[in-house]
């Protein structure tokens, strides 16, 4: 893909005072190899990482962003990044955009084995076309995630709400939920609670409140959702972070799946059972999604 960008971040102490981070960058070309085969991100899967909307070269959300990279981090015992420097290298990515929509990526890596620092790393490269989904919307399927709701709580090794690299298990739904000729997922808890999709956060909007699954560790928070949420509240729509069965799901009139670069994708069908797509507020939420934020 053309007008690609990636550059070589080496991660400076958080605590550390400064305002110039150039010496820390290497731009590389991004069509060349640039880790080493001890690369415990390619190995282990063992990092964090983070994908920003770009919109006409402006980063959306950069801050709710480097805030979750952060917590993120943290839950994986890896070093806190030096947030100044990572909104410096946005910034660079960001000057690297195309305009229209793209995708700036963060990623924080564990390192090489038993090398001196984490390996870190910016990517920019035009988003895809989801034109189709926000339109026409996405057929989901329900999937069992395979871990009850006291999961997160019990083993919090299991690092359900960092978003790691270790993304096997959710393009593994994506395709599970292919086969059932559906297009996404709602992962759900063994015990029956509603979750998120593999690349999403899932909004209902059930009695004329939009409802969230709450975000109690066992699913990653959505800077979407949360956007979207302060966006609807704006309007006077009451919110709510609410535990949902799933037997809830059929109580909705309304869904959508949101995330960072699709944004809002209504939902056409849980289960095979249709659901209306509302148009007007479908495309309220990408004008708005789509607005610099
Ligand atoms: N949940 C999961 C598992 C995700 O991977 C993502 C995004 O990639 C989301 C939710 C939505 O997060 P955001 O709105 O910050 O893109």
């Amino acid at each position: 893909m053309d007008r690609r960008f990636a550059l070589m971040i080496t991660p400076v102490v958080a605590e550390t005072v400064r305002d110039d981070f150039d010496d820390t960058f290497q731009q590389v070309d991004p069509s060349a190899p640039a880790l080493s085969v001890g690369e415990l991100s390619t190995q282990r899967g063992d990092g964090v990482f983070e994908s920003i909307g770009v919109v006409d070269g402006h980063a959306q959300e950069v801050e709710p962003h480097l805030e979750r990279l952060a917590h993120s981090a943290a839950l994986c015992d890896l070093p806190a990044p030096h947030l100044d420097q990572w909104r410096a290298a946005v910034a660079r990515a960001a000057e690297a955009c195309p305009p229209g929509e793209a995708v700036i990526k963060l990623i924080l890596s564990r390192g090489v084995d038993h090398g001196p620092t984490p390996t870190a790393w910016v990517t920019a490269a035009p988003a895809g076309d989801f034109a189709a989904a926000r339109e026409h919307g996405v057929r989901v399927v329900t999937l069992d995630r395979g871990y009850d709701s006291g999961a997160a709580e019990r083993a919090p090794w299991l690092l359900l709400g960092a978003k790691t690299l270790s993304y096997a298990v959710n393009m593994a739904a994506l395709r599970e939920a292919h086969r059932r000729g559906a297009d996404d997922a709602i992962f759900l808890t063994s015990d029956g609670m509603v979750l998120e999709a593999p690349t999403a956060s899932l909004i209902l909007r059930i009695d004329g409140r939009f409802v969230t699954p709450e975000p109690t560790g066992g699913i990653l928070r959505g800077t979407t959702q949360l956007s979207v949420f302060e966006h609807l509240e704006g309007k006077g729509f009451e919110t709510v972070d609410a535990r949902i069965p799933a037997a809830d799901l059929a109580a909705a009139d309304a869904a959508w799946l949101v995330s960072s670069v699709r944004l809002a994708a209504p939902i056409s069908a849980i289960d095979g059972a249709p659901l209306p797509i509302d148009r007007a507020v479908t495309d309220d939420l990408n004008a708005y999604l789509l607005s610099p934020r």
